[in-house]
């Protein structure tokens, strides 16, 4: 069995677009709202991988009270500013915003995390077209494609269907030729579709939801899933210890798709950068 190694591949991915970025001089602003703990945190994540490969950050943050027209103004002035290359609204907002509204206000040349209309659209064509994919669904074709895994052909099965990480990452894999199931909360057995994966994508937030029963010898599991346990440790949706003697490959949580997920964006945000700068 051999460990997917997230943070160590993020790191590389890091280090290998210092060089762009150093040319490019890219500027990465986020708007953070309210006080949530984990949006505190993976904005702190965000802040230092951009610190680490020379982007620009600049963050704009604003109390839970802030209205829906105020944010949707603020994210026209970025819009405009020339100086900010890619703009990402920290998810979630309190409940009185109207998310979609907000996704879509954000420039689609800007969205570096990749969740407005017209980039998951464009997702849809063909591999080729996937130009400002979501950051997790790219962090984990990346992860794949590192430790060489064939994708082609192979029995996907994605266990979650959300905007931002089941629905994409299912799309992604049809582009590279899997034969991909998208399993969610209205599947009638799970572990009728689990144990027929070759590769095992869960994103869904809840412990221990794949247990070893449910995963074929030799499968590829990825983790997705970031749940926090009472005792304040971090732990994914697959029950590691048991289900790492089954898999052939595996991702740990902490340490696997999550800092993919920002060597992602960091990708996304050069991406992004490179093609404003095009004639
Ligand atoms: P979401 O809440 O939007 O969607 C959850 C999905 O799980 C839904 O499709 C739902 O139908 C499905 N689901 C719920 N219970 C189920 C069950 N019992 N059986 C089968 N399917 C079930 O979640 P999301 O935003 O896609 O995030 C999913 C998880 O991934 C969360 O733990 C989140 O924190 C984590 N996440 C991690 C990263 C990262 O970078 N590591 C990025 C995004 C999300």
């Amino acid at each position: 069995m051999t460990i997917l190694d997230g943070k160590a591949l993020s790191e590389e991915l890091i280090d290998s677009v210092k060089e762009k970025a150093s040319n490019l001089k890219p500027t990465l602003a986020v708007i953070l709202v309210g006080e949530n703990p984990a949006s505190l945190a993976y904005v702190k994540n965000k802040k230092k991988a951009c610190e680490k490969t020379g982007i620009e950050y600049i963050e704009y943050k604003y109390p839970a009270t802030i209205t829906q027209e105020e944010l949707l103004k603020k994210i026209e002035e970025v819009n405009q500013d020339d100086n900010v290359n890619g703009l990402i609204v920290q998810l979630p907002l309190p409940d009185h915003i109207y998310v979609p509204e907000v996704i879509k206000a954000v420039a689609p040349k800007k969205d570096v995390d990749g969740f407005h209309a017209y980039n998951i659209g464009k997702m849809f064509l063909s591999p080729e077209f996937e130009d400002l994919p979501p950051a997790t669904p790219f962090g984990i074709v990346k992860l794949l494609d590192h430790y060489d895994i064939p994708i082609e052909g192979k029995d996907v099965v994605v266990v979650g269907h959300s905007n931002i990480v089941g629905k994409p990452i299912s799309m992604m894999m049809l582009n590279r030729n899997a034969t991909v199931t998208t399993c969610h909360i209205y599947t009638k057995d799970l572990a009728a579709h689990t144990k027929n994966a070759d590769i095992l994508i869960v994103a869904v937030g809840k412990e221990k939801l794949i247990t070893a029963d449910m995963v074929k010898d030799g499968a590829v599991v990825v983790d997705v899933g970031m749940n926090r346990r009472e005792d304040g440790s971090l732990c994914g949706d697959v029950d590691f210890d048991e289900v790492s003697k089954k898999a052939s490959y595996i991702t740990p949580v902490p340490g696997g798709v999550g800092p993919m997920t920002v060597a992602a964006l960091i990708l996304n945000t050069i991406r992004a950068t490179e093609r404003q700068n095009q004639p």
